[in-house]
């Protein structure tokens, strides 16, 4: 059996592609393709009202545009609902899941700060309501669906970042896997999509990390096996300040107006860390000089050429 690894790149297309998007695509691609392992790509358009296709297109042209390649045709989230639908009717039978008919405004009232201040941990209340309960306020609301979390800790050792642990009940509260609107939440599509795509191997932004004790409880739940995860440091413009969708001159529509693909990529390998000088350069070089340990572990302050990081300022 093969032991080389398979990981993928999974934008969520609500705008162009950014660089923070591009270092998390070329990381993921070469630490698959620098060990003979396969890279796949996934349109995370869950969200469809917010995720054009045209826009999903385009990040495919603009990965294209860069030099990537993929070993099987883009998956769509878009397309999933039943394989989504499944999953959830096997978390009810299980009774894993349960309806939440808390409106934003009773969230917000009940809910309690968690350390960080800036999330919040959802009390439980419709976990406690009675079947009679359920009925009568399914009559006037639709319900999101929440999946029940464990009282206990959950560690992983992250690839990148080290040992990490969560205690879902504390930090996180029962979490959303279905909107209210019908649409499906991430948690639930990602660790389902990984799984059946073979994914072993979960190149993405730092960001993310909290949400992946979330994911390992679902894996544990359907009997999913769980990928290696690496989360990558956060990229900053020329001021220091994390990237965003906003930062329209940092994204490919504009970068590609002024700089070569190779220019693009060899900027953010040099920022990363892969490259000792920022000069152009291609994925198959890139390829051939890949490690994990010369990857920054700090966020990377990307050496933005003097014409973009100028736009920035102003
Ligand atoms: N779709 C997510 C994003 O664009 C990434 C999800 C993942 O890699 O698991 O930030």
């Amino acid at each position: 059996m093969s032991t080389a690894p398979t990981g993928r790149f999974a934008p969520t297309p609500s705008g162009r592609l950014h660089l923070g998007n591009i270092a998390c695509a070329l990381l993921a691609y070469l630490s698959v393709r620098s060990e003979g392992g396969r890279f796949l790509l996934r349109i995370e358009d869950l969200d469809v009202p917010r995720c054009p296709r045209a826009l999903s297109m385009q990040i495919i042209d603009d990965l294209r545009f860069l030099g990537f390649d993929w070993d099987e045709p883009p998956l769509f989230q878009s397309e999933r609902t039943a394989v989504y639908e499944a999953a959830l009717a096997r978390l009810e039978a299980m009774d894993a899941v349960y309806p939440c008919f808390c409106t934003r405004a009773q969230l917000h009232a009940a809910a309690a700060p968690n350390a960080g201040d800036t999330q919040f941990v959802y009390d439980g209340a419709c976990a406690r309501l009675t079947p009679a309960e359920r009925l009568e306020r399914a009559k006037t609301r639709r319900p999101a669906i929440r999946l029940r979390v464990p009282d206990e800790a959950l560690s992983f050792e992250d690839g990148l970042c080290g040992p990490f642990c969560e205690n879902l009940a504390r930090d996180c509260g029962d979490f959303v896997i279905r909107r209210s609107d019908g649409l499906f939440g991430y948690q639930l599509a990602v660790v389902l999509d990984d799984a059946a795509s073979g994914v072993t191997q979960v190149v993405r932004g730092r960001d993310i990390l909290s949400s992946t004790p979330r994911q390992i409880y679902l894996q544990r739940l359907l009997g999913l096996p769980t990928p290696q995860y690496l989360h990558i440091p956060l990229m900053q413009d020329a001021q220091g300040r994390r990237l965003a969708k906003r930062d329209r001159d940092l994204d490919l529509s504009a970068l590609a107006r002024s700089m070569t693909p190779q220019q693009i990529l060899g900027m953010l390998a040099f920022s990363l860390g892969l490259i000792p000088e920022n000069r152009p350069a291609s994925l198959p070089e890139l390829v051939a000089g890949f490690s994990w340990s010369l990857v920054r572990r700090e966020d990377v302050r990307l050496a933005l050429p003097a014409q973009a990081a100028a736009t920035q300022s102003e």
